[in-house]
């Protein structure tokens, strides 16, 4: 027996729950691994409290990213003992996740887990962390680097924000971090933001061409947020595109593309090929300061699971959720 979250759906309705499962009801897999840490992203708080067309059958054990050790391995490349990190390939949503004790699935999805970090670290950045670090990555693959000019981060007192914040100073870079979280300014500017911008300015309906400022953008929120931030891009500037915290709509015109190049760039943390995967993971071993790392971590057991889900859709988690299973 393990212990996991599960959620269910039937004529009951929809719910989530901390439960010990057989583990002959484990999916087929040929790696099964003890998990020791996973984590909360949005998506897994999409996932919980049901807000989100996530999970795709049911019952499902949710979390997108688990840390662990292999129990047992039919796959070629992992043995037992091997330290290991997953994010994404629909884990989580079609197949049973990081939120309990035991997980069985394919090798093929597995990053062996790089020396510098501890499991805990490993999910401490998740899925959010190596998401920031793939826009990052997107920005320099298009020019941008510190010298360009101004970079923004929206949504940044969230995951992915406080992460891209961190990554983004460390390199060198001016960050101005949006949020709607006043209280949060002293965090972000010990995260590296030069200025903190209220979201607000960003989140309702504005012109079709600003004030040429940034040179780079991650952004996690889209919608208007998105619009705006493509609205005050530099000339060539590069904005990266990750998240709908604010919605999934584009209600954007054409002109920062046509009349200043610049470029939208899509980001997809779940089916990324493992060689930008290990890229990004050996990035984030190089460039993320642990001391600020921890700075944006707070740490939950199984059973607040479910009670910290609701508070991250509702905006109210600081950073990143490490939750240890055992
Ligand atoms: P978090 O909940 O940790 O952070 C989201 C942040 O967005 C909040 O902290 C808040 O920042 C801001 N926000 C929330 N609601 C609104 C709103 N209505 N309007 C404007 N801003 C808002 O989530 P994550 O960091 O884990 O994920 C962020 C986004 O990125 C999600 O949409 C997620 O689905 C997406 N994502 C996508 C991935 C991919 O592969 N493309 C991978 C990982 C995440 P503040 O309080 O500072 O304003």
């Amino acid at each position: 027996m393990f212990k996991a979250i599960l959620i269910e759906k039937d004529e009951a309705g929809y719910r989530a729950g901390l439960r010990e499962i057989d583990e002959a009801r484990l999916p087929a897999g040929d790696v099964t691994v003890e998990v020791s840490h996973s984590t909360l992203n949005y998506k897994d708080g999409l996932a919980i409290t049901g807000k989100g067309p996530v999970v795709r059958s049911f019952p499902m054990v949710p979390g997108i990213d688990l840390a662990g050790v292999v129990r047992d391995s039919q796959h070629p490349d992992y043995r037992a003992g091997d330290r290991v990190i997953l994010n994404g390939w629909g884990v989580g949503e079609t197949h049973w996740g990081g939120l309990a004790g035991v997980a069985r699935l394919k090798g093929d999805w597995l990053v062996p887990l790089p020396d510098a970090f501890t499991p805990r670290q490993a999910m401490a950045i998740g899925t959010a962390g190596y998401t920031a670090m793939l826009c990052v990555m997107a920005l320099e693959r298009h020019g941008v680097g510190p010298d360009t000019g101004e970079v923004v981060v929206t949504g940044a007192a969230g995951g992915v924000g406080s992460t891209a914040v961190a990554l983004l100073s460390g390199l060198g870079y001016t960050v101005a971090a949006v949020s709607g979280r006043p209280e949060e300014a002293d965090y972000l500017r010990g995260l590296g933001a030069a200025e903190i911008l209220d979201r607000a300015a960003f989140s309702e309906p504005g012109r079709p061409l600003a004030r040429e400022r940034w040179a780079g953008a991650v952004d996690v929120v889209g919608s208007h947020t998105l619009a705006n931030v493509c609205a005050a891009a530099k000339y060539r500037g590069v904005v990266t595109a990750c998240g709908l915290a604010q919605g999934m709509d584009l209600p954007a015109s054409v002109a920062p593309f046509i009349l200043r190049g610049v470029s939208l760039i899509g980001i997809d943390s779940v089916m990324c090929p493992r060689p930008e995967r290990v890229a990004a993971w050996n990035r984030l071993a190089r460039d993320l300061d642990p001391v600020k790392l921890d700075a944006m971590t707070s740490e939950i057991g199984l059973t607040e699971v479910v009670a910290t889900a609701d508070r991250l859709m509702a905006g109210r988690v600081r950073g990143r959720v490490i939750v240890d299973v055992n």
